[in-house]
């Protein structure tokens, strides 16, 4: 099934074989996985996105770095596997190990959805080093290409997300995180990955891991009440940075133990506290 030609082309891709590769590319980086594939699925639109990366490759060079690429894997786990007969018709990997280190991290936020599906699993991590340019089929040094030339991936993406019901906003904003922390490079399957245990990689801890990859907004809107100290409602706070509770922490509004994020503002004296039970947000006052 993972049948990709590896044929040159020499032709300059279309305008439409721009909207297909930006429509794959987009759903993968936000983890649409099996979406992405079935674009792939088409012989017609792999060979577009071959086409694009195949350009991509030529006008926007790449230095061939290592790559990683972190799992979580149910017991007994295989020392090699290879990557060939993979579950999609491409396969994602990071230029910057720590991002590995987070999707092989067993305690981050990333893992809740996996472990309770698979509760044994533990973390590894394949390296690979591409050894010719036509294995790659996305690289995160690309997006400014892309999205100078419209329509941008975020555009792609908010269309995606309204055709597949899905929140247009929620999207563009995990597509706009990724691709600023995630360093993503997607090749084509193949790739035989040497697996070591996470444990043995010298990561970072878990929650430093999430303090940095975890998916945060910019901003918050401003909730009434805090006039007096010259914030009107509705006006944007930025955020600089998150702490992340463990365990949760009281939420003021609810009183239930549901706190899990919150969030440090740019110059305002307050955190704003994300409540998972009642969705308000709380601010504290910070001295
Ligand atoms: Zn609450």
């Amino acid at each position: 099934m993972n049948d990709w030609s590896h044929s040159k082309y020499r032709a300059n891709p279309s305008s439409h074989d721009f909207d297909i590769y930006k429509s794959f590319v987009s759903l993968a980086i936000v983890g649409q996985l099996s979406s992405a594939d079935s674009i792939l699925a088409k012989r017609i639109h792999r060979t577009a996105v071959e086409r694009v990366a195949g350009y991509l490759v030529a006008t926007q060079p790449t230095p061939l770095n290592p790559l990683y690429r972190g799992i979580l894997l149910s017991p007994p786990v295989a020392p090699t596997i290879s990557t060939k007969h993979s579950t999609n018709r491409f396969v994602s990997f990071s230029e910057d190990p720590a991002v590995a280190c987070w999707f092989a991290d067993a305690s981050s936020w990333m893992a809740t959805t996996v472990l309770t599906k698979y509760p044994n699993a533990t973390g590894w991590i394949g390296k690979y080093t591409p050894t010719k340019p036509i294995e790659i089929l996305f690289h995160w040094s690309w997006k400014d290409y892309l999205n100078q030339n419209p329509p941008s991936l975020y555009d792609v993406i908010q269309q995606l997300a309204i055709a597949n019901g899905e929140n247009p906003s929620q999207w563009v904003y995990e597509l706009q995180w990724s691709l600023k922390t995630q360093k993503e490079v997607i090749l084509k399957p193949g790739p035989q990955l040497t697996l070591e245990d996470v444990a043995t990689q010298n990561c970072p801890p878990s929650n430093v891991l999430d303090k940095r990859f975890r998916p945060r907004p910019d901003f918050v809107l401003a909730p009434s009440g805090l006039q007096s100290y010259g914030i009107p409602p509705q006006q944007r706070l930025n955020i600089v940075d998150i702490e992340l509770p463990q365990p949760f922490i009281t939420c003021p509004a609810c009183h239930q133990v549901a706190v899990e994020v919150v969030y440090v503002l740019d110059r305002a004296r307050f955190k704003v506290w994300n409540c998972n039970a009642c969705g308000n947000k709380s601010f504290v006052q910070v001295n």
